[in-house]
């Protein structure tokens, strides 16, 4: 099977956005942009890694929105983006792919089936962009009034990916008259080389402005799949997650995210915070993504211990990966010792913090046996969660 990376270039600087933060890094519900667009390549079965390219002023923004994600070290951007497409491109030539697929780091939507098709179209052809056809009527103007339409029959608007043979492309950046060309297809063009188009999604845009923002925002807050797209409703999946930790001597256990003294500790390989592992249960469980122990084994040694905000923040990822949002959890908390009352609300913001959703998405709530069964009998915590994502 051919090697395949994705290079996603994300050094532009943004001049045309407001604000301080460059829009490759501004917050899309809940997750930075760049970081979606990393994950949708990072969880891509036919993806071997991906490589980034950012502007060096940008590094702080880059290591808080992506990282802690298992990528390469950044490569550099030069000052045009052909310059930076030869930076990136560079920089992953010692892992010696067969492809590659060059993405903007502003098109955090690209979904799963876009990628596969480039990618499988690069089994017969040299070169495969995606693009979607043009729909509107075309009109050529001169001062404010019309001078003819244009036939719009053959014309596509390019997105990303654009893929390529590793060699192939590396070498058309290098021929003279290259320098300028405003995409990566453009430069295989100007090398003689046959370029397929393949079908892209309307949903595939490009983040340059803040109506653009809005939009990708509205997009993930109403996105449907196929089906229940033609029955008018959202593709909301429930999953539900349930743990159970045992006592053990101590003076304080972890729920939710936060420390609560009691006479005794929580048992477990991680830090045994019952209620985040429940929930990430619950996240796994709506995206069909087997359960906690599949993705981190108890078995592994760097997992013991491992503060469980690492385990939930990774079902996140799987969630942005998908091109999806987290809507809701609910996460209800089984003991009858340490009384939660008093910690609820702090375990309840700290949950929405982590998740990145807003205080009204996000339930904490607590019950115990009537002192029936283990819990009953305090010899530890369960928890059972519910988490609810639109895809
Ligand atoms: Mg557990």
């Amino acid at each position: 099977m051919s090697r395949c990376y994705a290079l996603i270039v994300a050094a532009g600087s943004g001049e045309r956005f407001g604000g301080s933060t460059p829009k490759q890094f501004r917050d899309l519900a809940g997750v930075p942009v760049l970081r979606r667009s990393v994950l949708a390549f990072l969880d891509h079965p036919a993806i071997a890694g991906v490589q980034v390219v950012i502007n060096p002023a940008h590094r702080a923004h880059y290591d808080a929105a992506v990282g802690d994600l298992p990528i390469a070290e950044p490569a550099i951007g030069g000052a045009t983006r052909q310059e930076t497409t030869v930076n990136g491109l560079a920089a992953m030539a010692s892992r010696d792919p067969d492809h590659v697929l060059v993405h903007d780091g502003v098109r955090p939507l690209v979904d799963a089936a876009t990628i596969q098709r480039v990618v499988d179209t690069l089994a017969e052809h040299r070169a495969a962009i995606a693009a979607v056809p043009v729909t509107d009527t075309l009109k050529r103007a001169q001062d404010g009034m019309v001078s003819g339409t244009v036939d719009r029959s053959s014309l596509w608007r390019a997105q990303t990916p654009q893929g390529f043979r590793y060699r192939d492309i590396a070498a058309a950046h290098r021929l003279p008259g290259a320098a300028g060309l405003t995409d990566d297809a453009a430069v295989a063009e100007h090398a003689g080389m046959a370029v397929a188009v393949v079908d892209g999604h309307v949903d595939n845009l490009k983040i340059t402005t803040e109506a653009d923002l809005a939009r990708a925002e509205r997009l993930l807050s109403g996105r449907s799949g196929t089906e229940s797209a033609a029955m008018g409703a959202a593709d909301l999946r429930v999953g539900s997650g349930f743990d159970v930790h045992r006592f053990g001597p101590g003076d304080q256990v972890t729920l939710c995210g936060v420390a609560v003294p009691h006479d005794r500790t929580l048992l477990g390989h991680s830090d045994a915070d019952v209620g985040l592992h429940a929930l990430t249960d619950a996240i796994l469980g709506a995206l069909g993504e087997g359960d906690i122990g599949l993705h981190f084994p108890p078995s592994d040694p760097q997992w013991r211990g491992a503060d469980s905000t690492v385990f939930l923040r990774h079902a996140v990822d799987l969630v942005a990966g998908r091109g999806g949002t987290l809507r809701h959890v609910d996460v209800t908390l089984i003991c009858e010792r340490p009384k939660i009352g008093p910690h609820r609300d702090a375990m309840r913001s700290r949950v929405a913090e982590l998740l990145r959703l807003p205080l009204d998405r996000v339930s904490v709530k607590a019950t115990t046996t009537e002192r029936l069964g283990f819990t009953g009998r305090g010899e530890g915590i369960a928890a059972q969660a519910t988490a609810t994502v639109g895809l």
